[in-house]
């Protein structure tokens, strides 16, 4: 694709990236394919290529973002589909980032948006404030169905209290910083990005995780000052915040790199692994960019790491059909498919993996609560898929899908925690 950026416009490094991102597009379509809010919607400007023009012309013109621009970029999931369909290599996530960037910089949104986006990210990155504010929507939830009117206030306001968890578990008693020390021979040594909003909605997750680990050997530190990942406020395009996060986890995991070494920076939810393994091209321009590429190198999903040292079960499994749920991040964010299915029926499931699995579920971060229309039939779409297969029980790598698909009379399980209970860890709850 042919660019008209001037000399002095491409003096900025953030253009710079975006015009060889533009070159890169030949235009051919192909991603509109595989576009979720394309097939939904039909509209070219809801699809990758149409938001590349719109973005395209939104920087060549260096103009604040237009209403029209806002609405297509806000849009889109950063599901990544296109990037795996996209055969000429468009990184589009670089892209998009960039965007909203620049939109969040040059429009003003209306006053119940500024409101809602403010308020989300200041509190799903703190699991304490999160913690209040699910328990005022426990209460508020069934109320859910009086508020009045399909306005996207509205529809907002409904979507947020349908998502609390009817109930939630209490603090994990093994939460925190610490370091859980290896059984039997230390093998290896890891930090775990024990996250923000997961240790709330889902502490067993980090507790399996860690059980699993340890078991087989490795040392596993929660290091202290590590927290969000930074992705919640990334991808409203709060470009500030997002670096702040993402230097705390930097300071935390380099004071455990310099003192003790690790082999890897494990992560079970694929949406922060996705933005971890970018924190070396975020801070590329910074300081901090040796140690942010340091870290990116050594991140690695759970099913990454336990195919990399090895996993075997210690239980015969229950004869269980698994639906696996592949997250977008992990697919397409991460290029990881297969060790999560193979690790699954290595632990003894059946595994069966669902249609349209590359589509999303929805779910995309903040998406759900942003856009609830569009995330809505995006849901129900994928569970249709899923009850297709007649599964069991189903199983995804990442604590957003797993909130966005419950609810559906089908109990939903991270991964880890089924290799964990395979592996001698308790049964998941969730499987009653
Ligand atoms: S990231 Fe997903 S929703 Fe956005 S343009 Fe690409 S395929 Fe479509
Ligand atoms: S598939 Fe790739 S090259 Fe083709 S239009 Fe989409 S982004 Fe551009």
């Amino acid at each position: 694709m042919q660019t008209n950026f001037t000399e002095v416009q491409l003096r900025d490094p953030e253009i710079a990236v975006s015009n060889q991102i533009l070159r890169s597009c030949v235009h051919c379509g192909m991603c509109t394919a595989t576009c979720p809010t394309f097939l939904l919607l039909g509209d070219e400007l809801d699809s990758p290529r149409g938001r590349i023009y719109l973005i395209k012309d939104m920087l060549e013109q260096a103009r604040p973002a237009t209403e029209e621009v806002v609405r297509h970029v806000d849009r889109c999931l950063s599901c990544l589909s296109c990037m795996t369909t996209c055969p000429s290599g468009v990184n589009y996530m670089h892209l998009v980032d960039h965007a909203r960037v620049h939109i969040e910089k040059t429009y003003r949104r209306p006053w119940h948006e500024r409101l809602l986006r403010n308020t989300l990210a200041a509190v799903l990155p703190r699991p304490g404030l999160l913690r209040l504010a699910l328990a005022g929507a426990k209460l508020a939830r069934p109320f859910s169905r009086l508020i009045p009117g399909q306005s996207r206030l509205a529809n907002r306001a409904r979507a947020m209290l349908q998502l609390a968890p009817a109930s939630l578990p209490g603090p994990s008693p093994i939460g925190g910083a610490r370091v859980h020390a290896a059984q039997g021979t230390r093998r290896g040594r890891v930090a775990l990005l024990a996250g923000c909003a997961q240790q709330v909605l889902s502490p067993s997750i980090n507790e399996s995780t860690i059980r699993l680990l340890t078991r087989l050997g490795i040392e596993v530190v929660v290091a202290k000052g590590a927290g969000c990942c930074g992705a919640l406020v990334h991808h409203m395009g709060r470009h500030d915040p997002a670096l702040d996060a993402a230097r705390a986890n930097l300071t935390a995991w380099g004071r455990e790199l310099d003192n003790g070494g690790l082999d890897a920076v494990v992560i079970n939810t694929s949406g922060c692994g996705t933005v971890v393994k970018d924190y070396g091209f975020l801070f590329r321009d910074l300081p901090e960019r040796d140690r942010a590429a340091q870290v990116s190198a050594l991140a690695m999903d759970i099913t990454e790491y336990l195919s990399r040292i090895g996993y075997a079960p210690t239980r015969a499994a229950p004869e269980l059909t698994v639906a696996y749920h592949s997250a977008c991040s992990l697919q397409h964010g991460q290029q990881i498919r297969n060790e999560p299915k193979a690790l699954l029926s290595r632990a003894g499931f059946r595994v069966v993996e669902p249609g349209e699995g590359h589509i999303c579920c929805g779910s995309a971060g903040t998406y759900n609560l942003m856009q609830p229309e569009i995330a809505a039939q995006l849901r129900e779409r994928k569970l249709g898929n899923i009850l297709a297969t007649k599964p069991d029980l189903l199983a995804a790598g990442n604590i957003g899908c797993l909130t966005q698909l419950s609810g559906a009379g089908l109990p939903t399980v991270h991964t880890v925690e089924l290799l964990d209970w395979m592996a001698g860890g308790p049964k998941p709850e969730a499987l009653g």
